[in-house]
């Protein structure tokens, strides 16, 4: 069997073409891709629109099926986890967390007990809220993390009853096929379909008759492309796009504790994460002791391949990413900012570039107006704590935003003045199964994870019964 196939229709699928998928740590090519060719996806659509009738009329079996699917996934760590950290660039413990994390969102969604929803109940009618599946879902995945974002999918709609036909990013397909393979040995042939192939792969999907929810996650700008193409079918939507996240200092703040846990929030996955630290706002009276100790730990931390032992940072994950990230870097520096730690490529092959803090820097610059999304950080001082609500929230992003205090009464003051769909307060990106996430403004439509999430994969009918 070629090494890496798609699923269709619970088969094990080569494409009629392939693409190359890049190493970031080597900046070459490692492994290809199948490519996705129309036929392929109109049988990908239509085992998923077949298998819907069986799949959604036993929830018992469904959640019985889940709970298989996370051990399988668990079962497969060691297969799983190399192909992610190749094609992804994270470190191999990242990317076996990775792993256990997507299994804990199926098992999440497998467990999950549901009650009736009888609203009413008297002497002359029952009324009862009945969520039922859509359809067909297509899913669609961003590069950063490439199996949470394909779980954080899967399970809901699976769960509630829903088909998928699933497409990662052109840059890290490989870890989800596999998957795909792993989670074919439990589910019914056509519940869960892989296919990979480019952006236009993605485009067809939108565009298709048989899907009824488009399941997104990536940039704002496809984002926006995503829900014009699901406008003419009326397709239902969740879109989870990116963020500008920014992290408010008070006055009060413990540096050094602060600046650990800032730190790690900015640059987990190289940065590459939706809801991190984006930019950071601290007071004057801080700032130049802030600066100093996130400038400490970006010099602390070791950069390298993330086959390496001991590797806490990897490379980013492409090259238009780095070349935007550097570009970022660049006009930052040329608006008069400083580099106070890190700044430059690694002279090696491969996408790799130093933890970088700049400082002297304000609104305006791109680096701080912008969605960086790679291991360069902006740490802007501010005098007055209303101002610098409304340079927060001065923006189109409303991902999340976190505040940072002795007093956390009075960080969570201001953290409910933040514009955006989480708000956490002495802490940065904790994320879990049961807690509904999703942006405000253009950072997103519709919420992911908990019962929200669940529901946004169904429809309501009301079943009204006359009694009398
Ligand atoms: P991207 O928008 O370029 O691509 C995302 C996916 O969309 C890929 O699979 C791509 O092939 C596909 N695609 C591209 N054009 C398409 C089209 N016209 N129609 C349908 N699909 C299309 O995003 P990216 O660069 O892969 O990911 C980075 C972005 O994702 C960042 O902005 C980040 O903040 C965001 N993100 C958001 C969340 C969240 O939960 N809010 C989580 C992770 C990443």
């Amino acid at each position: 069997m070629p090494e890496h196939v798609m699923t269709i229709d619970g088969a094990a699928v080569v494409g009629e073409g392939s693409f190359p998928v890049i190493d970031p740590a080597r900046g070459e090519a490692f492994g290809d891709a199948p490519e996705c060719s129309a036929d392929q996806l109109e049988e990908a659509m239509a085992s998923a629109a077949r298998a819907g009738g069986p799949w959604s009329g036993d929830e018992s079996h469904r959640r019985a099926i889940l709970a298989k699917a996370a051990d399988a996934l668990e079962a497969a760590v060691d297969e799983v986890a190399p192909v992610l950290t190749a094609e992804q660039g994270k470190p191999l413990a990242g990317a076996r967390g990775e792993i256990a994390s997507s299994a804990r969102w199926l098992r999440y969604f497998a467990d999950l007990d549901l009650d009736r929803e009888i609203i009413r109940d008297d002497d002359s009618a029952v009324v009862e809220i009945v969520r039922r599946p859509l359809g067909v879902v297509a899913a669609i995945t961003p590069w950063n993390f490439p199996l949470s974002m394909a779980a954080w999918k899967i399970a809901p709609a699976l769960r509630a009853g829903n088909t998928v036909v699933l497409k990662p990013s052109p840059f890290t397909p490989l870890s989800s096929l596999a998957m795909g393979q792993v989670l074919a040995s439990v589910l019914p042939a056509g519940v869960l379909n892989v296919v990979s192939g480019g952006d236009e792969l993605g485009g067809r999907m939108t565009e298709h008759p048989a899907v009824r929810k488009i399941s997104f996650t990536g940039s704002v700008a496809t984002g926006k492309k995503v829900a014009a193409a699901a406008a003419p079918d009326l397709k239902r939507l969740t879109l989870e796009l990116g963020g500008n996240d920014p992290a408010i200092v008070l006055d009060d703040a413990d540096v050094d504790r602060v600046a650990d846990r800032l730190f790690a929030s900015a640059f987990a996955n190289c940065g590459q994460v939706c809801i991190a630290v984006k930019r950071v706002y601290a007071p004057e009276r801080l700032y130049g002791a802030l600066v100093d100790a996130l400038g400490e730990r970006a010099r602390a931390t070791r950069v390298g391949d993330g086959r390496e032992e001991g590797t806490q940072l990897g490379p980013i994950n492409n090259r238009p990413q780095l070349e935007r990230v550097l570009g970022l870097l660049g006009d930052a520096t040329d608006h008069g900012a400083r580099v106070v730690a890190g700044g430059h490529r690694l002279d090696r092959p491969g996408y790799f570039v130093e933890p970088t803090i700049v400082a002297d820097v304000e609104d305006g610059v791109r680096l701080v107006d912008e969605e960086q999304f790679g291991p360069v950080l902006p740490v802007v001082a501010y005098r007055d704590l209303d101002e610098v609500t409304a340079r927060a929230n001065d923006t189109h992003f409303g991902l999340g935003g976190s505040v940072w205090s002795s007093d956390a009464d009075r960080a969570e003051q201001v953290a409910r003045r933040l514009e955006c769909g989480t708000v956490w307060v002495n802490t940065h990106g904790a994320l879990a199964p049961e807690q509904p996430f999703g942006g405000l403004k253009w950072s997103g439509v519709g919420v992911e994870h908990g019962l929200p999430g669940l529901f946004s994969y169904t429809e309501i009918q009301v079943v009204h019964r006359q009694k009398a």
